[in-house]
């Protein structure tokens, strides 16, 4: 008996109103047995409702007793209360990790943009892909794209998408600030460039929740979550907080970006949200002849997708005008669609829809 097989019977415990179990949920904390047989199932949970970590436990030990080989089960469960009474109209026995669901309840949804490190053009490939689905479902007549910014310390999804002005607040939820059809949320609406870094750390978990719970996001087909770069603590507690889809991978092609884009997927992994795939941005300048050239070396994106067994979305070259057009607020994808690189974006964007379920 292994804590693998612990850890998988665990996922047929559900939420308790929820159709996630608490693996995905990221609440399984810890998976011990010894070798009598004693199984120690580790649980944190926020909730102000006694009978959810009442109920968890009960069918903890209903699931895991009943696996071959195991002789007891303990659990044990950290409780902590919410700061905050859910929503109205949010579930009975609401958690931390379901929090979002009030205001992300017509989210069909939800899709981590992640990188393992900053700079590698992660907030340039969500602003572009949001455009680029938004295009997609319009064609098709599906709801829109919502684009969660939830990078506290460089803000930088306004900018790109030319979203400017201070959110209005109408019926206590806060209004995304709409643009090229993309109903957008970010820090940077709400604190001006002079708020001390120092004050924003504390500052994410609960702009998270907030933008997850306060957020008028509507009827959207996908929420993209540009999250911020690293694979810390913060970004751990963010992508339990929000019920996703999976996650989409942006890194740079040199080898280097290797180790740390797998650090960024094994966050997922321990929260059980697949990755869909892999964007390589960065990967090679087309000269004049077409001749691409490698600036930043070859074969990252490839790598990693090949590690991660999950697909290559694309490549995107580097171009100029990209960046040129993030600084105008105008993105690749609107100012010159006939580009290789906004050809790109589109065709991962038509990958990414293919990836989500039919629901
Ligand atoms: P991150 O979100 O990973 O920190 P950004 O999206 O802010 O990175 O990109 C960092 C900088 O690189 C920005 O100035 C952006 O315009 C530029 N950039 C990103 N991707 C490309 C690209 N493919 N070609 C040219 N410039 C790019």
């Amino acid at each position: 008996m292994d804590s693998n097989l612990i850890k998988n019977a665990l996922k047929q415990v559900k939420f308790p109103g929820f159709s996630r179990d608490i693996v995905s949920f990221g609440l399984v904390r810890e998976v011990g047995i010894d070798s009598g047989g004693n199984a120690l199932i580790g649980i944190e949970i926020t909730t102000g409702n006694q009978e959810v970590p009442e109920q968890i436990a009960a069918e903890v030990k209903s699931v895991v007793g009943a696996l071959d080989g195991i002789n007891d089960v303990k659990v044990r469960m950290e409780i902590s209360q919410p700061q905050q009474q859910p929503a109205p109209g949010a579930p009975a026995g609401n958690g931390s990790a379901a929090k979002g669901s009030s205001a992300m309840q017509k989210v069909k949804f939800a899709v981590a943009i992640a990188s393992g490190k900053g700079g590698v053009g992660k907030s340039t490939v969500s602003v572009n892909l949001a455009c680029a689905l938004q295009q997609l479902l319009e064609e098709e007549g599906r709801p829109g794209v919502g684009l969660m910014d939830s990078d506290i310390y460089g803000p930088s999804v306004p900018l790109m998408l030319g979203a400017a002005g201070r959110p209005e607040i109408a019926n206590d939820m806060i209004v995304p600030i709409e643009n090229f059809g993309v109903r957008i949320m970010s820090m940077g609406f709400l604190i001006d460039e002079e708020t001390p870094v120092v004050w924003r750390g504390p500052m994410i978990m609960k702009t998270i929740q907030q933008f997850a719970q306060n957020v008028d996001w509507g009827e959207l087909e996908i929420l993209l979550i540009d999250l911020p770069p690293g694979t810390g603590d913060a970004q751990l507690s963010l992508v339990q907080t929000i019920p996703l889809e999976g996650a989409v991978i942006v890194t740079t092609p040199q080898p280097a970006a290797f180790n740390v884009a797998r650090r960024g997927a094994r966050m997922f992994d321990k929260v059980s949200v697949p990755i869909l795939g892999v964007v390589e941005n960065m990967s090679y300048l087309a000269g004049p002849d077409g001749a691409r050239q490698a600036i930043f070396g070859a074969g990252g994106g490839a790598e990693i997708a090949a590690s991660l067994e999950c697909d290559l979305f694309g490549q995107i070259p580097l171009d100029p005008s990209i960046r040129e057009g993030s600084d105008r607020g105008i993105p690749i994808v609107i100012s010159d669609p006939d580009s290789a690189a906004a050809k790109e974006f589109m065709q991962v964007a038509r990958q990414i829809l293919k990836k989500l379920p039919k629901k």
